[in-house]
Parts: C-alpha cells; sequence; structure tokens
C-alpha cells in the first residue's frame, strides 16, 4: 500500500520513501524505528516522532521498533523504560515482537569499535576532557591533531581492551574516531566513540560494562544491525549526518539506512525537553510526571486526553522541516472535537447555591429522563431525580442584572436543564448579607415544552441536593504564562514564566447521582464547565475530576438548544 490511498498523510518524508520504493530500493521494504532515551517520560513531542514512525509502517506494510537508545547508565532507568512502553501502547501503537535496546549491542558495538582501529580508523586518546575541548578548535579555527592519534593498531587494541577491563579511572582515556580534525563540521573532528563509565549500574547489562559507546556510533549501528531502511530523527541532528554516514561507510555495513530530519514539535505555553521536565518534577514545581498540567503523555492522559485526539493533532500539525511551533489551542481542539463526539453528557454544579422548590411536595422523587448527547441517539438516556431541594450554580443567579443577563433573577424565570421552569420568589441571606438559598416556585407545566405565554430565555444546569454526589473538581490552567518559556528574551530562567494558578481546585462540588459509579478515566462533559474526566489516583476520600478543557462557545451553545426548543 503506497502513502497516497491517504492524501492527507502526504509529506516530504512519505515523498523520499514513495521515490524509494519506485526505484526498487531496499528491496520495497520499509523499516523504522522510534529510539527513546529512557530518562525520562515521553512528551508530546515525542508523540509526533511515535505518529510518524509507527504511522508510515502502518501505512507502508512496513514494521516500526521501539528501541531503547539506552547508553548512558547514569540517567537512565527501569520506571522509564516501562513509563515508555505503556504510553507508545497507549497512544495506539504496538511494536509487536520488535523491542530492542542498543544495549542488546554491547558486544557487537564493542567488536565494531576493533574493527574500526584495525582499519586506522579509531584510536584511544589520552587527553583530559579539557584538553580534546582545547585541541577541538572553534567554528572559525580548525582543531588540532592529539598527540596520540598516530597510536599503532596493536597499542590502541591493547589500550581499549584494558579500558573494558577497567584498568582505567574515568575520564582517563577514550576512544576516538580518526577522521579530521580540521573538518568544517565539528561533529567529524575526531569525536569521541567510547567513555569509561566505571561503577555504574545499567539497567539491562548491570556491571557487565565499564566502558559505554557514544550516541552517534551506537545509533546509525543499532539501525543497521535491525535494518531499518528511514532513520527519522529531528533537525539538530542534521549535523551528524555526516558522521552516520562515515561510521557505516568506514565498517562498511551492509545495511545502510537513510536518515532524514524534520522540525521539532515546540508547545506554546510549555516546555518540551526533557531536562526540564525533569527539574519541574524533581524540584516540586509539579506534582509528578503524570502532573495533568505536563506536556507528558502521561500527564496528558491523566488530564482526559485522549490518544484519538493525540494522534490527529500530530496528523494536523504535519511534518517538514521548518519551524513547528505550534499554539495550545489546537491541541486543545483536537481534544474537544474528540470529546464532543464521545463524552456523555452530565450535570455538575461547580459551585453550589441552594434552591428550594416551594410548590414541590417535600419527600417527593421524580425520575427525569435526558439524553446522554444532544446529537447521537445511540448513546441512550439516564435518569435525573427531580426533588424539592436541588444546588444550581451561584455565577446563575443575580438579584439584580442587566437585561442581556438570561439567568436566574429575583422574581425572574429559568428553565432548569432537562426538567421544568422555575421562578425565584425570594432570596434568604446570612447575618453578612450573603446569599445563601433560594426559595422558588416550578411550573409543573413546562417538563420539556415551553410555557404557554410566557418566553423563558435562561437555560441552566442543576443538580438534586438529596442525590448528588460531593466531588473535588480540578481545573488546571497552562503551566506557564509565557508563550515561550525557555526561549523568553527577557533573560529570565523558564522557570520564572511558572503560572502560579495553573491549578485551582474546587472541594465542594456536587454532581449529579450518575456519576456516582465514574470509573477512573471515565470522560464526561459538564453541561456549560467543560470537558472531564476521573483521576485514576483511588486515594481521594471523594471523586476527583480533572477538567481536561473548557467548552468553547458552550453559551453560543445552550442559547442555540433553546431556539430550538421555543
Ligand atoms: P529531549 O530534548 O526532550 O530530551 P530527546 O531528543 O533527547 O528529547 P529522545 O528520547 O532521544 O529525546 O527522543 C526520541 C525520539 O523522539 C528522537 O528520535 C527525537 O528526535 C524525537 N523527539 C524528541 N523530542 C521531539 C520533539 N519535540 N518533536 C519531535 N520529535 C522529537
Ligand atoms: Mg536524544
Amino acid at each position: 500500500m503506497s502513502a497516497d490511498d491517504n492524501s492527507t498523510r502526504t509529506n516530504f518524508i512519505r515523498n523520499i520513501i514513495d521515490e524509494d520504493l519506485a526505484a526498487g530500493r531496499n528491496g520495497g521494504r520499509v523499516a523504522t524505528r522510534f529510539p527513546p532515551e529512557p530518562n525520562g517520560y515521553l512528551h508530546i513531542g515525542h508523540a509526533k516522532s511515535i505518529c510518524l514512525n509507527f504511522g508510515i509502517a502502518q501505512d507502508y506494510n512496513g514494521t516500526c521498533n521501539l528501541r531503547f537508545d539506552d547508553t548512558n547508565p547514569h540517567k537512565e532507568n527501569v520506571e522509564f523504560v516501562e513509563a515508555i512502553q505503556r504510553d507508545v501502547h497507549w497512544l495506539g501503537y504496538d511494536w509487536g515482537d520488535r523491542l530492542y535496546y542498543a544495549s542488546d549491542y554491547f558486544e557487537q558495538l564493542y567488536e565494531l569499535a576493533c574493527e574500526l582501529i584495525r582499519r586506522g580508523k579509531a584510536y584511544v586518546c589520552d587527553l583530559s576532557p579539557e584538553q580534546i575541548r582545547d585541541y577541538r578548535g572553534t567554528l572559525t579555527r580548525p582543531g588540532k591533531d592529539s598527540p596520540y592519534r598516530d597510536r599503532s593498531v596493536d597499542e590502541n587494541l591493547d589500550l581499549f581492551a584494558r579500558m573494558r577491563a577497567g584498568e582505567f579511572e574515568d575520564g582517563a582515556r577514550i576512544l576516538r574516531a580518526r577522521i579530521d580534525m580540521a573538518s568544517p563540521n565539528m561533529n567529524m573532528r575526531d569525536p569521541a566513540i567510547y567513555r569509561i563509565r566505571r561503577g555504574a549500574v545499567h539497567h539491562q547489562t548491570g556491571e557487565a560494562w565499564c566502558i559505554y559507546p557514544m550516541y552517534d556510533f551506537t545509533h546509525c549501528i543499532s539501525d543497521s544491525i535491525e535494518g531499518i531502511t528511514h532513520s527519522l530523527c529531528t533537525l539538530e541532528f542534521e549535523d551528524h549526518r555526516p558522521l552516520y554516514d562515515w561510521f557505516l561507510d568506514t565498517l562498511e555495513m551492509e545495511c545502510h539506512p537513510r536518515q532524514i530530519e524534520f522540525s521539532r514539535l515546540e508547545l506554546q505555553y510549555t516546555v518540551t525537553s526533557k531536562r526540564r521536565l525533569t527539574e519541574l518534577v524533581e524540584e516540586g514545581h509539579v506534582e509528578d510526571w503524570d502532573d495533568p498540567r505536563m506536556p507528558t503523555i502521561a500527564g496528558l492522559r491523566r488530564r482526559g486526553y485522549t490518544p484519538a485526539s493525540i494522534r490527529d493533532f500530530c496528523e494536523r500539525i504535519g511534518v517538514t522541516k521548518s519551524e513547528n511551533n505550534v499554539e495550545m489551542g489546537v491541541l486543545e481542539n483536537c481534544v474537544r472535537e474528540d470529546l464532543n463526539r464521545t463524552a456523555p453528557r452530565r450535570m455538575a454544579v461547580l459551585h453550589p447555591l441552594k434552591v428550594v422548590i416551594e410548590n414541590y411536595p417535600e419527600g417527593e422523587v421524580e425520575e427525569l429522563e435526558a439524553p446522554n448527547h444532544p446529537q447521537d441517539e445511540t448513546m441512550g438516556t439516564r435518569r435525573l431525580p427531580f426533588t424539592r431541594e436541588l444546588y444550581i450554580e451561584q455565577d446563575d443567579f443575580r438579584e439584580q442584572a442587566p437585561r442581556k443577563f438570561k439567568r436566574l433573577v429575583s422574581g425572574g424565570e429559568v428553565r432548569l436543564r432537562n426538567a421544568y421552569v422555575i421562578r425565584c420568589e425570594r432570596v434568604i441571606k446570612d447575618s453578612r448579607g450573603e446569599i445563601v438559598e433560594l426559595r422558588c416556585s416550578y411550573d409543573p407545566d413546562t417538563l420539556s415544552k415551553n410555557p404557554e405565554g410566557r418566553k423563558v430565555k435562561g437555560v441552566i444546569h442543576w443538580v438534586s441536593a438529596a442525590h448528588a454526589v460531593e466531588a473535588e473538581l480540578r481545573l488546571y490552567d497552562r503551566l506557564f504564562n509565557h508563550p515561550s518559556p525557555a526561549a523568553a528574551r527577557d533573560g529570565a530562567d523558564y522557570r520564572a514564566h511558572l503560572n502560579p494558578d495553573s491549578l485551582l481546585t474546587l472541594t465542594h462540588c456536587r454532581l449529579e447521582s450518575s456519576l456516582a459509579n465514574a470509573q477512573p478515566g471515565e470522560h464526561f462533559q459538564f453541561e456549560r464547565q467543560g470537558y472531564f474526566c476521573v483521576d485514576p489516583d483511588h486515594s481521594h476520600d471523594r471523586p476527583v475530576f480533572n477538567r481536561t478543557v473548557t467548552l468553547r462557545d458552550s453559551w453560543a451553545r445552550i442559547e442555540q438548544q433553546q431556539k430550538e426548543a421555543s
């Protein structure tokens, strides 16, 4: 199958693959990989790469490997390895039996490094890290050859074997590629291939190794061993491509994948760098990696984002080589559109105000039927208990209000959603003059129909006081109050732009009774309030709901429904 079966998916990388297939390259095979380093949780930027790599494999009937790029034992751990697998699966992708670790290849990598030495293309260098930096030169000044550059093959092989055997201190020696210290491309100035990390315990290989291969060497060889055809990576690796090709050419590797670079996703009002995300967690600016304000996949999931909405987002932002700085609103719209279709409607009162319907019999409970979705009948209905005592939203009542206030005012009428029209007869206040209760009457003839001769403009949500579920609702705002917190030109650290109001917790909300059995991860639209998702943490004494996103045009929609009813 070719990619143009679905024209919206076309991008420059798919065009290159089409050309390669047309030219009969790689025996018609398409093989990609997603290569995370397990030094943190995946974020929305990784989702772009996951959707690209796995999406191409799906559409070209190819394969996509999940490969942990685990060459730095100090920063990696099993928690991250597991979280990454969970998140890729959750996004809807499967690597089947193609789960690999770069550390699986340590022995082969060591052998290939020896082969480079034998070919006179690598040497053990005893310069200190500072000297190496100094010898490397700058963009405008060529580097200088290391005094150890012309060691004999035998001496190099011996020293490298002794590096492996643990004879030397960290930093005492490195193995370097022997390329060109005068190259205009700094990456080609005899880059490091192996460094010593004694005493490190690797999450996969334990203490078997005390030397570790560098990323540039490991990555191209891992790709080649796995028979990858197209190695897709972000633009910062463009300058590394000559090195990628040099290793494979110099070693005459049978499989030589084609590296193609695309631009990183940058999402506004957040940061997408694992280093900064790690700092946010470790310094306690957020609860954890899955804090619903984090741009991590785990955070987005807990916030209530769906896999489909994230895949849709990745589709919409596209894949190019030009800057990919995306507004948060684009991501929010994707989840809104998805949940608008799929989330059952419910009523929830965030700031409760008690209403007593004086002409409604005490103790009576009427079961009103309400659709779960206004446009989708297949989603069925639920029962809403209607009683003498209700809660409405404090904001939906004003003693005196301008004409355009369509909700409840003293002496005015309003429709209770899915129920009756009520009139506010009296306002009860406490000694400080705060409104504590409304005394109302209801018109029994107005269930799902308009009262004769009277026009009731407003519709508000409500819950039965006796039946309501008490819950905690968490309303989130952007984690930062600057669109590019890490690149702000005010010289301030990105932390200076943290939004102090990114979380608002409401502890005494009242939800309609059908939400008593809502399950962790379930999504709902609370009418007029937004989309919410049940928090997976069971340790709370009451249900907790995270607001995924607000409703756009919530008023426009209610007014539209009102128009249709009259
Ligand atoms: P970070 O800068 O956040 O630490 P990274 O590139 O070091 O990211 P890796 O675990 O190496 O993180 O990334 C795995 C893959 O995901 C790489 O191929 C990388 O190019 C890609 N990737 C990482 N961040 C983004 C992003 N913001 N947009 C698109 N792809 C990304
Ligand atoms: Mg990386």
